[in-house]
């Protein structure tokens, strides 16, 4: 792709950065922090999992929700779809797996992650009962390439949207690979087949020009996984964060597909840094959140870590970490999907480099 210097600022003009289709879509010039500044600037407005790999569950990758802790598939015909107005033309789209984001207007539907593939057509459905538009979703954005935000991607290809995603999602899902947290978070991910692949990527940021609004998607590196995009609607004053921002307790970090706490970290300050105070945010998972909640979550991310690096300074072991407990204190954010012993590993995995079977793909 582009030539990059080490802090990431490409050696070309804004132009050869992005991708471009038609009249739609254009790449953004700006770097990460001015894209953010861009945000304000047009300012209208100001598991338990031990070992998780389930056979019934091959083919569905229930990756990175708390669905994830489920012994078993979801029964997607009991599945409804919930839609939320968050403001203007954004609307937020509940079901199994991630939150959907979805601009709705004159032009088409946007919309940022697809959950899965038997839930598309009640997606459709619930985005025609809002009585906004009949045309169709045009383009669908992937926030990252877990199964549970792309399942849908076949359904919605077929139908005729565009899927877009960061460069290391269509590598990721082509490749297949394992996602996990380096230790007892492991699922095996097949391969994708190629309808399920994103036809136009970014490696840094990409901006959809629909609906009167400049819909930007920018990648932060090595956060939840290393092709995480948070999605920005500037003038309706929402962000769609992805699996960088969940509200299911402690996150999980895929560390087996180029994730970091420090990426995360980095990623929720910036972004509570540069974005409006009144900003609606959708997370991952989890319901319609504001900046208070994501600073509270980067909070805990920044102690948990500190408390975890500590103990690697004091050349402490894993199971050593476990035994004290040494994450009593934030225990009110442990599930069934990722407890206190497996936010230990991750933040140590995280810390420590220790990245189970990583596969890297840069
Ligand atoms: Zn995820």
């Amino acid at each position: 792709m582009v030539n990059q210097t080490s802090d990431g600022e490409s050696l070309l003009p804004g132009p050869g950065r992005g991708a471009r289709v038609g009249e739609h879509i254009s790449p953004a010039m700006d770097r990460s922090d001015t894209i953010l500044g861009g945000f304000l600037r047009r300012g209208e407005m100001s598991m338990q999992i031990r070992t998780w790999m389930v056979p019934a569950l091959a083919g569905l990758a229930l990756v990175c929700g708390p669905a994830a802790a489920a012994q078993q598939a979801p029964d997607f015909s009991k599945v409804q779809i919930k839609a939320t107005k968050v403001s203007g033309n954004i609307y937020m789209l509940e079901g199994e797996g991630g939150n959907v984001g979805a601009s709705v207007g004159e032009d088409g539907i946007v919309i940022v992650d697809d959950q899965f593939a038997p839930l598309a057509e009640k997606i459709q459905a619930a985005l025609k009962n809002l009585g906004i538009t009949d045309k169709p979703v045009r383009f669908v954005i992937n926030t990252h390439y877990h199964g549970d935000h792309t399942g849908g991607n076949v359904p919605f290809n077929n139908a005729g949207s565009t899927l877009i995603a960061q460069d290391n999602v269509r590598k990721r899902l082509e490749a297949g690979g394992i996602a996990g947290n380096g230790s007892s978070i492991k699922r095996e991910i097949k391969p994708a087949e190629k309808a399920a692949l994103p036809i136009i990527t970014f490696e840094h940021d990409v901006t959809v020009h629909l609906n009167g609004e400049d819909i930007r998607a920018l990648h932060f590196p090595s956060g939840h996984t290393d092709g995480d995009s948070i999605i920005f609607f500037p003038k309706n004053n929402v962000v769609h964060m992805g699996d960088d921002f969940v509200r299911y307790g402690f996150p999980f970090i895929d560390v087996a597909s180029g994730g970091s706490v420090q990426g995360m970290i980095d990623a929720m300050e910036k972004a509570t840094a540069q974005l409006p105070a009144d900003v609606k945010v959708i997370p991952g998972h989890g319901a319609l959140s504001n900046l208070d909640d994501v600073r509270a979550f980067t909070k805990m991310l920044k102690e948990t870590s500190a408390v975890v690096q500590k103990a690697i300074n004091d050349h402490k072991t894993l199971d050593q970490m476990k035994q004290e407990k040494i994450l009593a204190p934030w225990a009110k954010w442990k599930s069934d999907f990722v407890n206190e012993d497996a936010f230990i590993e991750t933040l140590y995995n995280s810390l420590t480099g220790h990245k189970g079977e990583f596969v890297k793909h840069n």
